[in-house]
């Protein structure tokens, strides 16, 4: 189906430069390092992230196989953006010049990871519907463990589950703002019309993952589920 024309500012893709232009110049020479880093610390978020693993086996069994070559780019990026899912090209772009630890780059992965699972599963209406990306935004950050990052200080000030919904609640904001042109009041309006739903919604993971720990479980839980029905 042929999408509306809408300005390019409007899908995000002016964060993503390299998307667009194929230069072979000098720039690109002297960010082969940074490539480099990127792909290294991409290969091991696949094999060791526990939250990475278990997405990667649930869109293979799903029918969506990952493949590392075809999926994912390492590429510069605009600003301070971290990653992005191009829904057109089903690729994660990772942004080389702004990941510059593992850790970091186990989010992005993940995080950018569950926005191609809701590809994968559901028919996603990335550009015309503001509710799909809302309820997508909001199961990343909710699942990724991007909130889980700086809870240690702020649990400090809140109990852990309002914190939790209330970072949830405004990184979706920030990340609908970032790539559309969608005033503050219409993202938060439109986040906090599906927020229960997709909050609630913890697929494939059996539950919110808090730590390493409760993301590796659920990997194993995961994996003996397909075992189980493999015996049958
Ligand atoms: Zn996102």
């Amino acid at each position: 189906m042929e999408q509306p024309k809408q300005e390019e500012g409007e899908y995000g893709y002016d964060l993503f430069p390299g998307r667009k232009t194929n230069n072979k110049g000098w720039l690109t020479q002297s960010l082969l390092t940074f490539n480099h880093k990127c792909q290294v610390m991409l290969h091991l978020a696949t094999e060791t992230s526990p939250y990475a693993k278990l997405l990667l086996s649930a869109m293979s069994s799903s029918g969506c196989k990952v493949l590392k070559d075809r999926h994912f780019s390492c590429e510069d990026c605009d600003g301070t953006v971290s990653g992005g899912f191009d829904a057109n090209s089903s690729q994660i772009v990772l942004c080389q010049n702004n990941i510059h630890q593992q850790s970091h780059m186990n989010r992005v992965v993940t995080h950018e990871l569950i926005h191609a699972f809701d590809h994968c599963r559901a028919h996603v209406d990335w550009f015309n519907n503001l509710k799909h990306l809302a309820c997508s935004e909001i199961r990343a950050a909710n699942l990724s463990g991007d909130c889980t990052f700086h809870a240690e200080v702020s649990r400090l000030n809140f109990g852990l589950k309002e914190h939790q919904q209330a970072c949830v609640r405004g990184r979706a904001v920030r990340s609908i703002l970032a790539v559309r042109k969608s005033s503050p009041e219409e993202a938060e309006r439109i986040v906090d019309e599906v927020f229960d739903t997709c909050f609630n919604d913890h697929a494939p993971f059996g539950r919110i993952p808090h730590d390493k720990r409760d993301a590796r479980f659920a990997n194993r839980a995961y994996e003996n589920r397909d075992r189980y029905h493999a015996n049958l």
